[in-house]
């Protein structure tokens, strides 16, 4: 293939992902950027076919067709509320692509480099094996994580820091020797050791970070895995690889930025782990709060809300789960309807992926001029009537901001207690995702609605 028409369709697929990546800025153009993004990589693949397959073509197209045929069927059963752990598991699969393509191309003796080149190329395979086998490892823990198969609560090995600094030094001690390397038998040996170093340290790495701060370790793998995948295109020589790697690099790395950002937190703090668990005497299962609970019932709800100007609804990964919020946007129109101001807000790490509540109000149509993040309506609390917490709970625990010892000491957190009243939908007095118990349940002007969120709202929603 003229190698002009494949410069200038990569061009034009990195030029689509750039449009993807655009469009993905807002709920409303986000079909139209994944639309770009779908368009880019079919280009990307068939060029890439067309131009460099020269042998077992049958066997590729069998195996895109399997991948492919998994792919659909999974995508097409996944509910909204495993997305996190979906895309956990895709992390995995760049960073094993990475190591086992990786590993194909320095067995393969049939590409011979010789000084400076041989140098660059063993580098090149070095750090995408490398990077790939820590997001691979890191990216299955967190799925455990997120699926509930692994626990929340932080592994702290008792000298994790050295642990961590051990595994680094190994890595470069091995780099050194793997380059350095001239017998190729003794190198396969020192990548082979690095990919087993790099593996414990991925497992290490996201097994020692608390429940709170997983978001921050969503974003990281998926940055990671786009460095893998740019060091493949290093190590490929390919250029759209290069750049796509590049950008989800790169707009993952500033996402991790913008969580880390959203819940207080240094990046290093985050990745030297135990936020969520350690410290304070808070225990998963929350039965040590002190104070009187005070339950609410429809009936009592619905007088709550009659002739109230102000209301806020806060939605949290309970909403997600009971999948209220096709209730709660009914709920929020009627209210509309009466002359209430109905806002939601939206804390940035809601729900176990980024975007997960805006994803899911857009899909039960809550129109988005009434959707605010946390720090536009925060200070509004004092002037709300009646706040609706739906099954939100890490993200409106004023312990955050009251109790030093918390472990989500200094978390931003929706300031909800502020307002009249707050009505809290939740099944149990359980804690949330970190394990830490919420004191806003005992405050005098909290109401527990007890039970499924979604049975709840449509019972309120009916009532209303
Ligand atoms: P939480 O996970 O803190 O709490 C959710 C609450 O929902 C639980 O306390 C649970 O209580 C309740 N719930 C569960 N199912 C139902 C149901 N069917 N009906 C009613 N309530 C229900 O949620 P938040 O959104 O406030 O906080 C998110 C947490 O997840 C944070 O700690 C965040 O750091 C973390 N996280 C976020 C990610 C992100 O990218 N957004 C990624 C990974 C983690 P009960 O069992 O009593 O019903």
């Amino acid at each position: 293939m003229n190698s002009s028409l494949i410069t200038v369709s990569y061009l034009a697929a990195a030029a689509l992902f750039i449009l993807a990546l655009g469009g993905l800025k807002t709920n409303i153009t986000a079909r139209r950027g994944n639309l770009f993004g779908i368009i880019g990589m079919i280009i990307a693949v068939l060029i890439t076919i067309i131009a460099f397959v020269d042998r077992n073509l049958d066997l590729l197209i069998v195996i895109m067709a399997a991948g492919g045929t998994i792919g659909f069927f999974l995508s097409r059963r996944v509910q909204m509320t495993q997305m996190p752990e979906l895309v956990a598991i895709l992390h995995s699969l760049v960073g094993l692509a990475a190591v086992l393509i990786g590993f194909a191309n320095f067995l393969d003796t049939s590409i011979q480099f010789t000084g400076v080149e041989k140098t660059i190329h063993a580098i090149e395979i070095y750090l995408g094996v490398g990077i790939g086998a820590m997001t691979f490892t890191g990216s299955v823990v967190a799925y455990g994580k997120l699926s509930g198969m692994i626990g929340g609560a932080p592994m702290l090995l008792p000298a994790r820091h050295w642990l961590n600094l051990a595994l680094l030094i190994g890595v470069l001690v091995v780099a050194v020797l793997f380059v350095g390397e001239i017998e190729h038998y003794q190198a396969t040996i020192w990548l082979l050791v690095m990919t087993v170093l790099a593996l414990l340290f991925g497992i290490h790495m996201v097994a020692a970070i608390g429940g709170a701060d997983m978001p921050v370790v969503i974003s990281m793998l998926n940055s990671y895995s786009g460095w893998a995948a740019a060091a493949t295109g290093f190590m490929l020589s390919n250029d759209l690889l290069i750049v796509t790697g590049a950008l989800v690099g790169s707009s993952g790395a500033i996402l991790s930025y913008i969580m880390c950002r959203a819940m207080n937190r240094s990046f290093i703090s985050v990745i030297a782990g135990g936020f969520g668990t350690s410290g304070g005497s808070s225990t998963a299962g929350g039965t040590s709060i002190e104070g009187e609970v005070q339950t609410i019932d429809i009936p009592a709800m619905v007088e709550l809300l009659n002739g109230v100007k102000e209301v806020m609804v806060v939605p949290g990964y309970g909403m997600a789960t009971a999948q209220a919020q096709h209730a709660i946007s009914d709920i929020a129109k009627t209210l509309i309807k009466k002359g209430v101001n109905v806002r939601f807000g939206i804390h940035p790490v809601a729900g176990r992926m980024p975007g997960h509540m805006n994803v899911l109000l857009a899909e039960a149509h809550v129109p988005y001029d009434i959707v605010f993040e946390m720090d536009e309506v925060n200070d509004d609390f004092p002037n709300i009537d009646v706040t609706i917490v739906v099954g939100a709970n890490d993200t409106v625990n004023p312990s955050a901001q009251e109790d030093a010892d918390s472990p989500i000491a200094g978390m931003p957190v929706l300031e909800v207690w502020k307002g009249e009243y707050t009505v809290v939908l939740k099944r149990s007095m359980a804690a949330g995702y970190a394990g830490v118990d919420n004191p806003l349940f005992v405050k005098p002007n909290t109401r527990m609605l007890f039970g499924d969120a979604r049975d709840s709202l449509d019972a309120l929603a009916k009532a209303i």
